[in-house]
């Protein structure tokens, strides 16, 4: 084929909790190219517990958007796929924690999904263990307080359940990894030469790799009981870490590779301290670009690997605050109440009511995350009266998130001293015009939208066009994609703002404590 007119294009796998994805971009504009996305099947095979199949749900659904965007591609372009996408970064669900056999490549277990809550005992039994008896024992040198969040205690909780497990443990062939290793293992060839590594970035979210080194920390490794030579080899979030194995991309280099909300700070372009981002998908997530320290935070958020732009480049670290469950209350609406039938029809119901008639609804399924670490906390459902329809429901669920949003802005601001003046927004539920003007109106402060949505996919895709040289740096990425964005300004006057805000804390207290631990 001639090479006249070939594009030159990066592109992404971006595999999240409720779907995976594969976008190409034109590295000229940051426009979207073409792009296949895909739901998998959630398990849940016990309340509060949610698992992913790793090769029919995760590998399957990223293979088939792969194949999707590739013929689409050489439908549209005549060129082949491989010939016009350089690299291909990978973005990620954080901490779900996935274990294989070194011989045969295969899983051995389900996947343990970020918000199972499983590990409940898990938790508890090693804050016991720590001298201080102290969830926040290692945090200072992690980042991370003990929570069923975190992909080490999901590790743990597989070796002291899986006797197959523990048994490729002692017999030195079991991997570890998160999505991320997951995926990078089996596409650059699996049992036979896949490449065992992950990122700082992913890494920093385990528990087990100090966040001064950046190497896994042999403190916690024993502490967790957990064999180093089950763990990825850490690398930098842009690098080439291997070429596909097969397929239609056959012979591209994997490139780039970031946890899902840090890979949405890089392609918000937050990468001056004190710039701040939140995606609203399953759950929530803001982080605080904090520059090249790491920053204990004193009022419950995390700490953590922002990115690290290269093996010589220094590591940039955030502030975050975490929230479980968002857009996945509206699934929730959806499937288990058969309130709505699309997520979008949520817009419609919240709108045909002003307020929510004083109904707050704090969708605590699985506990509470940032900034209040309690596992024992449970959804609730407060001031319900005989007026109360779906639609005050329907409300109060875009609310909740919105007041989640606003005590992790709280957080967030007393930690830095600088409270926040704007915020960057991304993610499936920011589809939502409603959902994004509640939110401006119970934070009380403007709220920005950029047109292009996919941030976390193109955060990925420009770490591995930095990788190979498609982008020069940063300031190369920040001039070449300039962004349009959708401006919500708060309309809400400010005693009312508080006043909701406070009975939203009221209901808070009302989900503490349920399941009792
Ligand atoms: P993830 O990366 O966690 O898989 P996404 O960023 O794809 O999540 O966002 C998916 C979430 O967005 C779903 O939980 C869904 O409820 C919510 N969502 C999608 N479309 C809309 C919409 N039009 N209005 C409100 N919420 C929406």
């Amino acid at each position: 084929t001639s090479t006249v007119g070939k594009p030159t294009w990066v592109a992404a796998i971006d595999q999240g909790t409720s779907s995976s994805r594969f976008i190409v971009f034109d590295p000229a504009t940051g426009d979207i190219v073409a792009i296949t996305q895909t739901e998998f099947p959630q398990i849940y095979p016990n309340a509060g517990w949610c698992e992913h199949n790793p090769e029919e749900g995760i590998l399957r659904s990223v293979e088939y958007c792969i194949r999707e965007t590739c013929r689409k591609i050489e439908l549209e372009t005549g060129f082949k796929a491989k010939d016009v996408i350089q690299a291909v970064g990978i973005t990620n669900q954080r901490e779900t924690a996935v274990v294989w056999d070194a011989i045969t490549g295969k899983s051995l277990h389900n996947a343990i999904v970020w918000l199972d809550a499983r590990t409940t005992e898990t938790v508890a039994s090693l804050i016991e263990r720590t001298p201080t008896r102290s969830r926040d024992h290692f945090r200072s040198k992690c980042g991370l307080p003990f929570s069923t969040y975190f992909s080490a205690v999901k590790l743990r909780w597989i070796l002291d359940h899986s006797s197959e497990v523990a048994q490729a443990q002692r017999e030195q062939r079991l991997k570890f990894g998160t999505v991320d290793s997951w995926l990078i293992y089996q596409l650059t060839g699996g049992a036979s030469k896949g490449v065992h590594v992950t990122d700082v970035t992913n890494a920093s979210r385990t528990m087990l790799m100090s966040l001064e080194s950046l190497e896994w920390d042999s403190e916690l490794c024993e502490f967790f009981a957990i064999d180093k030579s089950c763990l990825p080899a850490i690398r930098s979030s842009a690098e080439v870490y291997g070429t596909f194995a097969s397929g239609p991309l056959e012979g591209v280099p994997i490139a780039g590779c970031l946890g899902d909300q840090q890979a949405a700070l890089v392609g918000q372009r937050c990468f001056q301290p004190g710039e701040v981002k939140n995606t609203y998908g399953t759950g929530c997530f803001m982080l605080h670009n904090t520059g090249p320290s790491p920053v204990v935070s004193r009022n419950g958020l995390l700490t953590t690997v922002a990115y690290k732009l290269g093996p010589d480049e220094k590591a940039a670290y955030a502030l975050e605050g975490s929230v479980s469950i968002a857009g996945a209350a509206i699934k929730w609406l959806r499937d288990n109440m058969g309130i709505i039938k699309t997520a979008n029809e949520i817009n419609e119901l919240a709108a045909a009511v002003p307020d929510t008639g004083d109904v707050y609804f704090v969708p605590a399924f699985n506990g509470l995350f940032a900034p209040y670490w309690r596992e024992d906390a449970r959804g609730t459902i407060v001031g319900l009266t005989q007026y109360s329809t779906r639609h005050h429901l329907a409300r109060a669920t875009l609310e909740s998130v919105c007041f989640q949003t606003r005590a992790l802005i709280e957080a967030m601001n007393s930690d830095s001293g600088h409270p926040l003046v704007s915020l960057k927004v991304d993610g499936g539920m920011t589809n939502s015009d409603l959902a994004m003007q509640l939110q401006s109106d119970i934070l009380g402060i403007r709220a920005e939208r950029p047109l292009m949505r996919e941030t976390t996919a193109l955060g990925a895709a420009f770490a591995a066009g930095l990788a190979v040289g498609v982008f020069q740096s940063a300031e190369d990425f920040v001039k070449r994609t300039t962004v349009k964005a959708d401006v919500f300004e708060p309309r809400m006057g400010a005693s009312e703002r508080e006043l909701k805000f406070d009975k939203w804390k009221k209901a808070i207290e009302r989900s503490l404590g349920w399941a009792d631990t």
